[in-house]
């Protein structure tokens, strides 16, 4: 398959993938689009078109909206009609779209004149803790390696509720945050701007259809509800994290900020880098238990920019495929007492981990808690993360030929206020 479009090999854009997401072009409202090579493709225009009046729509509008919720809320017959019909527009064999000038130049914008938006009304979110390479190091810390897991880790996604107000999209800056913190040998907490600054990276899937409250999705049926996953950087303040994690989890550590990469890469562009997901020991109870659930091939890195590096330093190498616990297990598991799920929800996997210290997924796992601090190519050293640092992570599935790309969730670092 190819398209009329150029498109790099190394681009994370090709007619592959065809991630969705919300923008503006120069003076214009919010509206939905994909991305294809260096362009934006305009879905309010095709709409206007009626390229999208098929029976999937139920002859609502979705794409002039300023968010994906109500092309989510339609389900997945729709989001392979919009695949199936934008492919269709694309392929360098047809006509409709290559050949009429004028329906070009309204449709297809610059990817580096938009400005991009947060794809969804993100209503709740979700962050889980399911690589167990990083649930291992850090209970390692806290408690030693002989009771670095929990007693329910492995018999349940372990997870807490995060905050939606405060996600943010790439490329937003980041400040600084104050909170309680109590040195180790202080006899009180003192407070003032957090001094372990951390970036974790994640990945997290958008919710489609959801559930109504009191009926819950059975694994089985998981992948109905998930219409595709971004980038995610959970920034931490791992000095406050410590002083208030117990007993009820994070709190204030993790909701000053969290960045997702702003394009959504459905499930039906990563379908060929599917992969089983790995054995479970033990065995999970029966409702987490899936036939054929599958985990996928997805590389991720982290690199880290300070004010005088001469060019960004990879810092994290990990896959996907580190996560022990599927998005169908994590689906299923916060669904099964009931809660509901609604399209827009953000669904989180944790920071992703793998055994090598390169596959660290944060500053407390590869400095060991600042114990060990990374050098860097100029002779800078970093415990954790400094004002003035951009940290980004990105993310590929590489296929032969192309690639099925997230491109980029960056952020920078401002002083406390
Ligand atoms: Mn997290």
């Amino acid at each position: 398959m190819k398209s009329f479009i150029d498109v790099a090999h190394d681009s994370h854009f090709p007619i592959q993938n065809l991630p969705f997401g919300v923008f503006s072009p120069a003076g214009g409202a919010p509206r939905v689009g994909v991305a294809i090579g260096d362009f934006v493709l305009d879905l309010a225009v095709l709409e206007e078109r009626g390229h999208f009046r098929t029976p999937e729509f139920q002859g609502g509008a979705v794409f002039s909206a300023g968010a994906i919720n109500p092309f989510l809320a339609l389900g997945r017959p729709a989001w392979r009609k919009a695949r199936e019909v934008i492919q269709h527009l694309l392929d360098s064999d047809m006509p409709t779209l290559r050949d009429d000038a004028e329906l070009r130049l309204r449709a297809f914008h610059a990817r580096k004149d938009v400005t991009m938006h947060l794809p969804a009304r993100i209503g709740d979110y979700t962050d889980f803790y399911s690589s167990y390479h990083h649930a291992h190091n850090v209970g390692t810390m806290l408690r030693g390696p002989e009771n670095a897991l929990m007693p329910n880790w492995k018999w349940l996604p372990v997870a807490y509720h995060g905050r939606a107000s405060s996600i943010v999209v790439s490329s937003t800056d980041v400040r600084r945050p104050h909170g309680q913190i109590k040195p180790p040998d202080a006899p009180a907490p003192i407070f003032g701007p957090s001094r372990s600054f951390d970036y974790e990276l994640e990945t997290a899937f958008l919710i489609g259809p959801g559930n109504a409250l009191g009926t819950p999705i059975p694994i089985e049926r998981a992948a109905d509800h998930v219409f595709g996953l971004v980038l995610m950087n959970d920034w931490s303040a791992r000095d406050v994290q410590a002083w208030e994690y117990q007993p009820l989890g994070p709190f204030l550590a993790k909701n000053f900020c969290t960045s997702i990469s702003p394009w959504v890469v459905t499930l039906e562009a990563l379908e060929p880098f599917r992969k089983p997901l790995p054995a479970q020991a033990p065995e999970p109870l029966p409702y987490l238990r899936a036939p054929n659930d599958f985990s996928y091939d997805i590389q991720l890195e982290a690199h880290l920019q300070t004010k005088t590096l001469a060019a960004p330093h990879l810092i994290t190498r990990t896959n996907f495929q580190n996560l022990y616990w599927s998005i169908a297990q994590q689906l299923a598991h916060h669904t099964v007492n009931g809660c509901n799920l609604q399209p827009g929800d953000l669904l989180a996997s944790g920071t992703i981990s793998g055994a090598t210290e390169e596959s660290r997924g944060c500053m407390l796992e590869l400095t060991w808690r600042g114990a060990n601090p990374l050098t860097l190519p100029n002779g800078e050293t970093r415990k954790w993360l400094e004002d003035g640092d951009r940290l980004t992570i990105t993310g590929w599935a590489q296929g032969d030929g192309y690639r099925i790309g997230f491109g980029e969730v960056t952020g920078r670092i401002l002083p406390a206020a």
